[in-house]
């Protein structure tokens, strides 16, 4: 089984696909999922499994390790996008590498966050270059 840092935030781990919701009133998506419309304030939302992949829309490469909550191993620089999916744009990792090209096509994909003090490794998500 996988740990996750948040189970709420994934539909599914295999593949991974990230959980949103969808306004049935004016078909906003949003993530993570809301119990109401942030858009139109409407309650009638329903989970929705999110696109995986998309194109990055803006990002920055932070080369020093943020203060706690943060949590990792070991720091190294690492860049943080916004990535647009579509009907609705999702913060997140940037894997692999440090320099990213607004537009450039990427692909959801399960990350280490962390490892636990029982050894098990904690999993987030990211996103990878898709070309
Ligand atoms: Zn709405």
């Amino acid at each position: 089984m996988t740990r996750l840092i948040e189970e709420a935030l994934f539909a599914s781990t295999d593949p991974v696909m990230l959980a949103g919701s969808v306004c049935a009133r004016c078909s906003a998506h949003v993530f993570p999922e809301q119990t109401s419309c942030p858009m139109c304030t409407g309650v009638d939302v329903s989970r929705v499994a999110l696109p995986t992949t998309g194109v990055v829309w803006s990002w920055t490469t932070q080369h020093f390790a943020p203060k706690a909550p943060y949590r990792t191993d070991e720091f190294a620089p690492f860049s943080i996008g916004y990535v647009d999916l579509g009907p609705v744009i999702v913060e997140g990792w940037l894997l692999g590498r440090t320099s990213w090209t607004i537009g450039e096509p990427v692909r959801l994909a399960l990350t280490k966050a962390w490892t636990d003090d029982d050894g098990q490794i904690v999993y987030t998500y990211g996103f990878e270059a898709a070309s």
